[in-house]
């Protein structure tokens, strides 16, 4: 067992009480506001702004306040290391992993898989060069993705197609809480297909896992008991690496038939190329047909303005 203590303003003393209402322990210490207990540790918060987390993690909920408070990223950086100190034993037992595809591109969908491995296929996994999918080059990904659909791996998918990702952006949705509600949706559509919650689930940490749960919140939804977030996942665990395989593969083919659709070859990322590309079919289409093809609040949207 091993503390930290962190001393915070009233305000982040204040979104720390409401997050952790649900956890709350009773009677609280002499000049304490609140104390909680989480599966990482025991968390008690003095009316001096000072904050004691103690128990089994400490860190885990330190980091999320560190960040709230604005530590230097260093610091930051420093504290998620301790990911590693962290119990991993569940990374090697079944479980489920999730990833997305396509949030970084101008053009195509957003895509999502949570895919459900079993200890006993790890190895085969590994050995068929399943691993992150920004490793693996494009026709690969198409081919790997393939055999583990046919080797009937249990995954569910979700393709977030540009008019519903923009119409949710105009009703003030960011991309993380587009990026959450699809994890959140795959990993539900998952444990129902299987029929049983999983033995535990690792989402490849895109956010602070308290703005995550807000997320949800904001939809009144709850996180799955026994989720895990981590950082890079997909190079810690199998199922996050074959669900990035897959959520990529459906990004590939969705870009394919978009740029059948549209008449020109849609590119990746969302460089300067995308801005002239953009800018060529706003002259072709009219810019109101970017809303079919296009992520249209990305800045690549005003840059292609330039090039009209
Ligand atoms: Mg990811």
């Amino acid at each position: 067992m091993s503390h930290i203590t962190e001393t915070f303003n009233a305000s982040i003393l204040d979104k720390m009480k409401k997050f952790y209402q649900d956890n709350q322990l009773s009677p609280t210490p002499q000049g304490a506001i609140f104390r909680a207990k989480t599966e990482d540790a025991t968390i008690t918060a003095y009316r001096s702004g000072k904050v004691l987390f103690q128990g089994k993690n400490p860190d885990v909920e330190a980091r999320i306040w560190q960040e709230f408070r604005g530590d230097s990223p260093a610091k930051v950086a420093k504290g998620r290391n301790s990911q590693e100190n962290k119990d991993l034993s569940f990374l090697t037992g079944n479980h489920i992993g999730s990833d997305e595809s396509g949030t970084g591109d101008y053009f195509g969908p957003v895509t999502s898989c949570a895919v459900y491995v079993q200890k006993d296929q790890m190895q085969q996994l590994k050995d068929m060069g399943i691993q992150d999918s920004k490793a693996i080059p494009d026709d690969k990904i198409k081919v790997l993705s393939k055999q583990l659909v046919q080797m009937g791996i249990p995954y569910s998918l979700m393709v977030l197609k540009n008019e519903k990702y923009n119409s949710l952006q105009k009703k003030g949705w960011s991309q993380g809480k587009m990026k959450a509600m699809l994890h959140h949706s795959t990993i539900d559509q998952l444990q129902r297909k299987l029929g049983f919650p999983a033995e535990a689930i690792v989402i490849d940490q895109f956010c602070l896992p308290a703005v995550y749960n807000n997320y949800l919140k904001s939809e009144d939804l709850k996180l799955h008991p026994h989720t895990h977030f981590l950082t890079k996942a997909e190079t810690h665990s199998i199922a996050v690496a074959a669900a990035s395989v897959i959520a990529r593969a459906s990004f590939l083919k969705e870009m394919d038939a978009l740029s059948q659709d549209a008449g020109f070859n849609l590119l990746k990322g969302a460089s300067q190329k995308v801005d002239q590309l953009a800018a060529k079919m706003i002259k072709a289409k009219g810019e109101a047909s970017l809303n079919t093809f296009a992520k249209v609040h990305f800045a690549n949207t005003n840059k292609a303005k330039k090039y009209l």
